[in-house]
């Protein structure tokens, strides 16, 4: 992680920890690597095709149809990651 990284996450972590409590594996996104690993809506239908729902999709691990998404370096960023907001888990990523 680059120093400039480091430096964003001091010093903007905080804020977001004030509004929501950030799960341990969400502060890896911000990791560009870490959020690359991630597969994208259509690979993760691929993988986990049970989470395609009428009401959209779940999360493979608990079956929460609520999830949030998480922008890579800032709110802005339009390289999203998907977030189960029941338990933390990072579900996949946006394919931009
Ligand atoms: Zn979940």
């Amino acid at each position: 992680m680059s120093f400039f990284l480091k430096l964003y996450a001091l010093l903007f972590l905080p804020f977001y920890s004030d509004r929501t409590p950030l799960p341990d594996d969400v502060l890896n996104v911000i990791d560009e690597n870490k959020w690359k690993e991630s597969p994208t809506l259509g690979e993760y239908l691929i993988l986990y095709p049970d989470c395609k729902t009428e009401r959209g999709i779940r999360c493979v691990h608990c079956g929460s149809g609520s999830l949030r998404n998480w922008g890579v370096l800032s709110e802005r960023d339009e390289r999203r990651v998907f977030v189960c907001n029941h338990c933390g888990q990072r579900l996949y990523r946006s394919s931009v």
